[in-house]
């Protein structure tokens, strides 16, 4: 069996393994969780930089193709030589208003550029320009505006007039302009551009107060802001030299993510910059909600376990209750004791007693004064026992008003002494309606052995115990020994035996003759029935009398004795032999059934004999158990003619006044009255008993007498008749035949 503690740390490490487990599953999946959330914030930065690069670059081309446009309207104006700068300058001047341009320009061959605010300059050295001659369409890089101060960049592109480059037109754009475009606020504000060249140097930096201020080289920038960035730089450095797309991380007070694009003008590249926390926001978010919900669920699936578990504690506890506690005294069931009872009998510290009770007859009071009554006596009953109980000793109501208890003792006597102690208590209980109703409990013992562990076959040998000290009447109490097993065992031998010897015909009949006691004369006999097995052995009725009385079986077997009787008598008057009467036994199971009066008659009648040599003997204590029922059965067999003996006088409850009510012909005194002769008191009841009967015209027959004291005695204060091993055993058929020979001769 498992026990408290065994199953505590059962529970609680299954609850750590279902953890780990949990952990594991939410530890797997926020990674998995992670990485496609990575995937995702890379994809993201891609997206938004591909966007800005294509900002760029079509506002580049854009400004270019409306140069073009210019170029081509200049070309078209006609041969240079003819045309007026100033005419050249006033066509510029209408189109850069349309365009963020800072100035717009002409510039022929000789170098001298004619620009719309009126500024005349020498850019023959300026590489656009030689490119632009060249026939290339040209963006500058950065420089300090000579004119205005602050960074340009100049877009030039040539003019054609016949074919033949005659000059260029260039705008003038300032870098912060580009600055304007490239702020247009991507990642809510958080993140802003650069583009820089390929070796790491600033084209256009940013106006993000967060950004790098005042870069001149994105990797020394990088560099110079966290120690950290080394990598980063390696990589960037990488992406750039590899002309390629890519991100690094890097830190700058807080990570951030850069991602580089190549922005297919000059080397330039496109540096898109957003803190990690901004991309990861996202993702934290779906993390931590994702948490969030485990947990909530985790919270949930606790709450449900432990309502489930709650729920399951609740159902057990009622069976339980169910089970182990007897409604009607609120205490243990008989399921409860033994289940205690293992565990208190595995304890051989202390020596233990089991015991059994019930109270005689309770049946009857339930018949008699009614259910609630009976309850009552039985909570009664449960206080007393509990009163006399120690808190580690167990009682339990098993069924009606059967008890067990298991009690500890240190000398067998103590539990003697508390068996009578309980049943005084118990015996002060008065019912209401018929206070000197007295209760007797009886009790069956058993000491347990320091090897008795199953508490079951323990509680046959009680119940073994209990039922002698219930038939018994002797004593409240009996003490279980392994006799009364071995006899019970043997019993039960007999009892399964009886049926078969019955059909096999192995009952036979023995006779005892009883004497006149003035005469000495043979004046009747007593059927005794006897069971001569086929080996040839003896069983005695002592035996099998009690068993088949249980079973009901005697009916049968008496019924069977009546006729062998009726058919022996027969025979031996058609011998013509002096017969005497014969009486017959007759159990108290025939109350219960009166029908075998007329069987009985039917079977006298047809043997013809007549009805006064056959007697009937039933014994006093069936008159206890129904009076009336009893005494009508008594009335009836006396109206038929029976003689009817009252057997076993003085063994019963009845008393002498009883005799009035019944139709006794002849009263059997018992052994133990004759036994008892001798002492002054024996004497004095024999002597009551006989004159009482002797008023009641019942004649008297004395059972036993084995002395010739006993027999003189008994002569003396006029007893009729005797019977006993003084004058003859119980005898065969032929043997009883021969007496009766003797005295018709
Ligand atoms: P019981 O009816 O009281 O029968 C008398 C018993 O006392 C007989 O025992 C008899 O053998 C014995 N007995 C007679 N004289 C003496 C004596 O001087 N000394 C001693 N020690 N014993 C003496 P048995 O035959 O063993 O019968 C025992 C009991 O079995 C009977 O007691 C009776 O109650 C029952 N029984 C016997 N035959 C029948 C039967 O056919 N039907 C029924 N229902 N019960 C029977
Ligand atoms: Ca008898
Ligand atoms: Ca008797």
């Amino acid at each position: 069996m498992i026990n408290n503690k065994e199953k505590l740390v059962f529970k609680i490490s299954y609850v750590i393994i279902l953890l780990v487990v949990c952990s594991i599953a939410l530890g797997w999946y926020s990674k998995i969780l992670r990485n496609e959330l990575k995937d995702l914030v890379r994809n993201t930065l891609k997206q938004v930089s591909n966007q800005n690069v294509l900002i760029v670059q079509k506002e580049i081309e854009g400004d270019l193709n409306a140069l073009t446009e210019v170029a081509e309207r200049i070309g078209a104006l006609g041969a240079l030589g003819e045309l007026q700068q100033e005419e050249i300058v006033e066509t510029l001047k209408e189109v850069s208003y349309r365009y963020p341009f800072k100035r717009m320009g002409f510039c022929g061959t000789d170098g001298i550029a004619y620009a719309t605010d009126g500024n005349i300059t020498d850019i023959s050295e300026r590489s656009y320009f030689e490119a632009s001659l060249q026939g290339e369409k040209c963006i500058s890089e950065p420089f300090a505006d000579p004119l205005s101060g602050g960074d340009i960049i100049v877009f030039s592109v040539p003019v054609r007039s016949n074919s033949e480059i005659v000059g260029i037109v260039f705008a003038t754009y300032g870098v912060d302009s580009m600055k304007e475009i490239l702020s247009v606020s991507s990642f809510e504000g958080k993140g802003y551009t650069y583009i820089v060249r390929r070796d790491g140097s600033k084209v256009v930096d940013s106006v993000s107060p967060t950004s790098f201020q005042n870069m001149s080289n994105i990797f020394t920038s990088m560099k110079a802001a966290d120690r950290r960035n080394t990598q980063a730089v390696r990589d960037l450095k990488r992406i750039l030299d590899k002309d390629e797309t890519g991100y690094v991380i890097f830190y700058n007070e807080i990570g951030k993510y850069m991602y580089a694009t190549p922005l297919g003008i000059n080397d330039w590249f496109l540096i898109d910059v957003v803190p990690v926390d901004f991309m990861e926001s996202t993702s934290n978010y779906i993390i931590h909600r994702t948490y969030l919900i485990c947990a909530l669920l985790a919270a949930v699936f606790v709450v449900l376990a432990a309502m489930l578990y709650q729920g399951e504690r609740k159902k057990k506890q009622q069976m339980q209750n169910l089970l182990f506690v007897d409604e009607l005294t609120g205490g243990d069931t008989l399921a409860k004791f033994k289940s205690d009872a293992e565990l208190r009998i595995s304890d051989h510290s202390k020596t233990a007693a089991f015991l059994m009770m019930d109270l005689e007859g309770f049946k009857l009071i339930n018949e008699l004064f009614g259910y609630d009554e009976g309850n009552k006596v039985l909570r009664y009953v449960w206080e007393v026992l509990q009163k006399n109980c120690g808190a580690d000793e167990c009682i339990a109501r098993s069924i009606a008003d059967r008890f067990n208890m298991l009690l500890y003792y240190e000398r067998k006597k103590d539990i003697e002494d508390r068996v009578l102690k309980i049943t005084e208590e118990i015996q002060r209980y008065s019912i209401p309606k018929a206070s000197e109703y007295i209760l007797h409990p009886t009790f069956g013992i058993y000491y347990a052995e320091p090897g008795d562990y199953d508490v079951e076959s323990i509680m046959n040998c009680v119940a073994l115990a209990h039922n002698l000290a219930r038939q018994g009447r002797d004593s409240i109490y009996k003490i279980y020994t392994d006799v009364m097993k071995e006899r019970m065992l043997q019993k039960k031998q007999l009892s399964d035996q009886i049926e078969h010897a019955y059909k096999n015909r192995e009952f036979v009949v023995y006779y005892q003759p009883k004497y006149d006691s003035e005469t000495r004369m043979l004046a009747g006999a007593e059927a005794l029935v006897r069971w001569r097995k086929p080996d040839g052995q003896m069983i005695s009725p002592g035996l099998f009398i009690p068993l088949v009385e249980e079973s009901g079986f005697v009916r049968k077997l008496d019924e069977y004795v009546f006729q062998e009787v009726c058919l022996a008598q027969k025979r031996w008057i058609d011998k013509g032999l002096r017969v005497v009467p014969i009486s017959v036994n007759l159990s108290q199971r025939h109350l219960e059934n009166p029908e075998f009066i007329d069987q009985y008659k039917a079977i006298l009648d047809n043997s013809g004999v007549p009805i006064e040599y056959i007697q009937l003997e039933i014994t006093e204590s069936a008159m206890f158990e129904k009076k009336e029922e009893f005494v009508a059965i008594m009335e009836r067999l006396h109206q038929l003619g029976f003689v009817i003996l009252m057997d076993d006088f003085g063994t019963g409850y009845s008393s002498l006044m009883m005799l009035k009510s019944i139709p006794v012909d002849v009263m059997k005194l018992d052994k133990s009255f004759v036994d008892d002769y001798d002492d002054i008191r024996g004497e004095q009841i024999i002597r009551c008993v006989m004159r009482m009967a002797q008023d009641l015209s019942i004649a008297i027959t004395a059972e036993g007498v084995e002395t010739e004291e006993q027999y003189n005695f008994l002569k003396s204060i006029g007893c009729d008749t005797i019977q006993g091993y003084y004058f003859a055993k119980p005898m065969p058929e032929e043997e009883f035949e021969a007496c009766m020979q003797q005295i018709t001769k």
